[in-house]
């Protein structure tokens, strides 16, 4: 299994309906909207490895400047 995945939606219109696209690899057009796309692969992301860690919480970043209490 070489091929990537199949975009399930058009990032257009949103529609599910996608065929690949005659001008090849990761091409596709869409049949509600009439548009054609490509997809492309970028590259990896630097931070992309501990980013997407999820801890449930959501609690922003801490304060990198000292991480003691401030009077304000
Ligand atoms: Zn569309």
């Amino acid at each position: 299994m070489s091929e990537r995945a199949a975009p399930f939606f058009c990032p257009y219109c949103g529609d599910e309906d996608l065929r690949p696209n005659e001008e090849g690899h990761g091409a596709w057009e869409c049949r509600a909207c009439n548009r054609a796309f490509r997809l492309k692969f970028l590259g990896l992301l630097a931070s992309g490895l501990t980013a997407r860690r999820d801890t449930g919480t959501g609690a922003p970043a801490a304060d990198p400047d000292d991480g003691g209490d401030e009077a304000i």
